[in-house]
């Protein structure tokens, strides 16, 4: 068996979620022809697996897609999908249909946890420093009580500042009403910006109050983020509000508020309505409008790389055309798609 990218030589990662072919994280299979590849992540081309190591791993791979693989995008020819952690690029349609939002979920479960551990670091911190201010007694002690009580929001709140910074948006806009300059918005004033869908494209903007005339109405005055822009920036300010992440009982309740919507876009409908102050707007919703925009994103991003994808197998399975017809006696080729298709 190959352990190496057959063209630059960079040795694939093992998967753990296939036993008869642990050849990569990416992995691509035709059922129809019978082809199984592993995927470079390097230099992205694909290394056709010996004709016969793709018996039995075909047939595990086929029931990993049925019974557990999640469909991320696909095109008419390819699909790719997602098992535990590894990558399936599958030719042909897959029966599934596609939900994007699982991923965006487990990013934000995954951010309490980091979360946690932050505040756990802060309290063991503030811990040590008492036992020490104990040793010393005085004042030192009352500084490390008072570290106590505080150390585990100061850690994470570092945390977050350095992940983000303190500002969402720098520019120059200037207020239509009465010639105020914005030149940037800080997450502290996040609770009074209005989210809004923006009308060319259903994605969301941010608007915010002008703070010298008080003017927020679109045309009139204010401050008015749209397109790509506001996007980014609600993405931003919504990843910053929940930096402590959510729980999997309340991602699933967003969830199912996004499935019950029927979509991203239909969801920042009834979320923001016609604009709504992000402070006011319930956690579970906020929760569910953060999921949605990235994976809105997200699925633009997927789509790409699944046409992109497709382009590739073209080439590759020229070649694996060439290599299988000339290498394998047509015998065994016939018995092996017959098998990858289940008429064996
Ligand atoms: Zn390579
Ligand atoms: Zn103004």
């Amino acid at each position: 068996m190959f352990t190496r990218c057959l063209v630059c030589h960079t040795p694939f990662p093992a998967n753990e979620e296939l036993e008869r072919y642990a050849t990569g994280t990416r992995i691509a299979y035709d059922p129809v022809r019978g082809r199984l590849w592993s995927v470079c992540r390097s230099c992205k081309r694909w290394s056709l697996a010996p004709i016969e190591e793709r018996w039995e791993a075909l047939e595990e791979i086929e029931k990993l897609v049925t019974d557990r693989a999640k469909l991320l995008s696909q095109t008419d020819n390819i699909a790719l999908l997602r098992a535990g952690h590894l990558d399936i690029i599958k030719v042909g349609r897959a029966n599934l249909t596609e939900e994007a939002w699982w991923r965006y979920g487990r990013e934000l479960t995954a951010r309490r946890e980091r979360h946690q551990k932050m505040t756990f670091i802060g309290t063991a911190a503030a811990g040590a420093a008492i036992a020490g201010g104990l040793l010393t007694g005085g004042s030192a002690w009352l500084a490390a009580w008072f570290l106590w009580d505080n150390a585990p929001d100061k850690v994470a709140d570092f945390a977050r500042w350095i992940r983000f910074g303190s500002t969402a948006w720098y520019g120059h806009e200037i207020c239509q009403r009465c010639g105020f300059v914005f030149r940037a918005v800080d997450y502290k004033r996040r609770a009074g910006l209005i989210l809004l869908p923006s009308q060319e494209n259903g994605t969301l903007g941010l608007t915010l109050r002008c703070p010298k005339c008080g003017e927020y109405r679109a045309g009139e005055g204010g401050l008015h983020l749209t397109g790509r822009e506001g996007e980014q920036t609600v993405r931003r300010v919504l990843a910053y509000h929940h930096h402590a992440g959510a729980t999997d009982k309340k991602v699933r309740s967003a969830t199912r508020l996004i499935e019950e919507a029927g979509s991203a876009q239909d969801l920042s409908r009834i979320v923001v309505k016609q604009g709504r102050r992000l402070g006011d707007l319930q956690r579970t919703g906020a929760i569910a409008l953060e999921i949605a925009v990235n994976e809105a994103a997200e699925q633009r991003l997927l789509e790409l790389e699944v046409s992109c994808l497709e382009a590739h197998w073209r080439a590759e399975e020229e070649l694996a055309s060439i290599i299988d017809g000339e290498l394998t006696p047509l015998p065994l080729l016939d018995h092996l798609r017959r098998k990858a298709t289940g008429q064996a």
